[in-house]
């Protein structure tokens, strides 16, 4: 299914070229497809998506360009906590399966902004599409054959045991994990501050090549080591990557190559919408993958804005799943990049947040 590419990149591999670096013609033919069999989709299967087509005068709709989308308003995060709260079930009434088939169930990361709850559900489809969305950056990232990376998540994320590596790997209940696919040793570790010291001393038993985590934990660790008297280059990563769910941190990536003496990556992960987009090495924006999603930026009124002018990031979910988000506004504040990349990647970038 899946071919390993053999085209080098900025900073690595292309894991499928045919797709990502997909003329944008044949890009927006693929996401019009995708996107009418979604309209489908929830229109048969999402009590909330049927509802809102009905309510816009939309019940029979099927778009016949990607502009049209505009016609549906987007989805806020408001909006989901009603649904979630009037519905009687923690979805909201956004399966779109059977609940038999759901085997993971995201709890939001943070309660601050995700409060109250909106869970997020899991099948196999999302899972197997989470792996190929990270395969792709760890392809990004050069991480092949007998690699050694370290990758932290939260206890409570699917991040480490079913996407990245551990638990996920092949079986009748899991779909092959980034591990499986690359070869590579992924050491899943907990992304808790307090756990840098162990970060520290598995990184100078195993040298992995590089690591996965967020600020808070880099900092941590790199107080750890000046207690000690070492430096971060110490450790020897050939990269690290810093995974995010804001873009806050993007200020800070100057300060860490110079302290880490090493390519330092970010990577944006909006656990809640499944969305995930990371840098190449070329410096021109996080990568998006638009044969996964179609992306917008959009004003507070949920206008579609001019990529260079920027708004909230507005995803559309173009694959079949659990419960899927059609023209969900983040509040992440980003402009949007639709030219191809140096690297040779033609799909969207994020190229920092709007003014
Ligand atoms: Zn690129």
């Amino acid at each position: 299914m899946l071919a390993y590419g053999a085209r080098r990149s900025v900073q690595g591999y292309v894991w499928q070229p045919a797709i990502e670096a997909i003329d944008r013609e044949a890009l927006a033919v693929l996401q019009l497809r995708k996107l009418q069999r979604q309209i489908q989709r929830v229109r048969a299967g999402s009590k909330f998506y049927a509802e809102k087509l009905v309510a816009f005068g939309l019940e029979s709709w099927q778009p016949t360009s990607l502009a049209e989308l505009d016609r549906l308003p987007v989805t806020t995060h408001a909006e989901l906590v009603r649904a979630f709260e009037a519905a009687g079930d923690p979805a909201g009434g956004r399966l779109l399966v059977d609940p038999e088939e759901v085997d993971t169930i995201l709890v939001p990361a943070s309660p601050s902004t995700d409060a109250p709850p909106v869970f997020g559900f899991l099948n196999s489809n999302d899972r197997a599409e989470q792996v190929e969305s990270l395969v792709r950056f760890f392809c990004m990232l050069g991480v092949h054959g007998a690699d050694v990376v370290q990758v932290l998540s939260w206890g409570h994320e699917p991040m480490v045991a079913l996407y990245a590596g551990g638990l996920g790997g092949t079986g009748a209940y899991a779909a092959p994990s980034v591990a499986d696919y690359l070869g590579v040793h992924v050491v899943g570790m907990e992304i808790a501050p307090g756990e840098a010291w162990r970060t520290v001393a598995t990184a100078r038993l195993l040298h992995p090549k590089g690591i996965f985590a967020n600020l808070e934990h880099l900092r941590a660790m790199q107080e750890i080591l000046a207690k000690e008297q070492r430096t971060p280059p110490s450790l020897g990563y050939d990269f690290v990557v810093i995974r995010e769910t804001s873009l806050t941190a993007l200020g800070e990536l100057a300060d860490l190559r110079r302290v880490w003496e090493t390519p330092v990556f970010f990577m944006l992960d909006c656990a809640g919408a499944l969305f995930t987009a990371m840098d190449c090495g070329a410096g021109r924006g996080l990568h998006v993958w638009e044969d996964l999603f179609y992306v917008e930026s959009t004003d507070e009124a949920g206008r579609r804005q001019n990529g260079a002018v920027g708004g909230y990031l507005t995803v559309t979910s173009l694959t079949p799943g659990a419960a899927r988000l059609l023209r969900y506004q983040t509040r992440l504040s980003v402009k949007l990049d639709f030219n191809a990349c140096p690297c040779g990647r033609t799909h969207a970038r994020i190229c920092g947040e709007a003014n």
